[in-house]
């Protein structure tokens, strides 16, 4: 049974349609006995020890839901800080070749190892976009989140936007679904939905160096939920925009 608290409206909902048969974070029991119909996977690939769980989930699920920003982009972890992955673990650990429980790995989405049929991102993800997605389940569909950014949701909700008035919200290039949370509070988006497939990253980059923000703060902002490739890929065209 699932139950969702909306103590805002005062509304208590209860979903007498799932088993939960393992939920590691809420309790410690669990029974793996039978294949699951549905898996949802949270946090990014990080251990040898994550990367054998994850294919065994793989193994044992119908279908495999990656929630949450880590699980379907990489998370912060991932991010391209300006050095690489093995520069910044040695700083912590010393070595990469640490001896540590379980072999590091370069935090990765997990769609980099195995077949994700479907993504709720977000960091942390929402209760109404995860309720909205299990009832899709219940009803036999597999989600698709929105094909259009944030700006459309902030539109929607008729605010004031705060790109144009000088401050770095990436709107523009992030996918919907979070019901342009921030903007509405006048927060500037920081992308933590992921990037929209079809961006248009030129253009955003150009406006922010018209808007007077340095490069480095640029890429500083897309690198904390941009991913590491997406960042480099800006540092690139800033470097040419010079
Ligand atoms: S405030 Fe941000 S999300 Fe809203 S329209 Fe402007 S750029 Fe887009
Ligand atoms: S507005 Fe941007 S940063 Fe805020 S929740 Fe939505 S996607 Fe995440």
């Amino acid at each position: 049974m699932i139950q969702a608290n909306f103590f805002d409206q005062g509304v208590k909902v209860e979903f007498e349609i799932f088993d939960i048969k393992s939920f590691i974070m809420a309790s410690s029991h669990e029974d793996l006995s039978e294949p699951l119909d549905i898996a949802f996977v949270e946090g990014s690939v990080s251990t040898e020890r994550d990367l054998e769980h994850l294919q065994f989930v793989r193994r044992n699920s119908k279908v495999l839901i990656a929630i949450g920003h880590c699980a379907v982009f990489g998370g912060v972890q991932s991010m391209y800080c300006f050095s690489p992955w093995e520069k910044k673990y040695e700083e912590v650990y010393g070595s990469t070749d640490a001896v540590t429980l379980t072999k590091p790995l370069r935090p990765e989405p997990i769609s980099k190892y195995v077949r994700v049929d479907a993504v709720l991102p977000g960091c942390p993800i929402e209760k109404e976009s995860f309720l909205k997605l299990v009832s899709q389940l219940k009803m036999g569909v597999i989600p698709k989140i929105p094909d259009y950014p944030v700006c459309t949701e902030c539109k929607w909700k008729e605010n004031e936007c705060l790109l144009l008035k000088g401050e770095m919200c990436l709107g523009p290039l992030t996918n919907s679904g979070c019901g342009a949370i921030c903007p509405s509070l006048h927060i500037p988006c920081i992308g933590c939905w992921g990037p929209i497939r079809e961006e248009n990253f030129k253009s955003e980059a150009i406006l922010l160096i018209e808007k007077g923000f340095d490069s480095k703060e640029i890429i500083k902002r897309f690198s904390i939920f941009g991913g590491k490739e997406r960042a480099q890929r800006l540092e690139n065209l800033l470097e040419e925009l010079k």
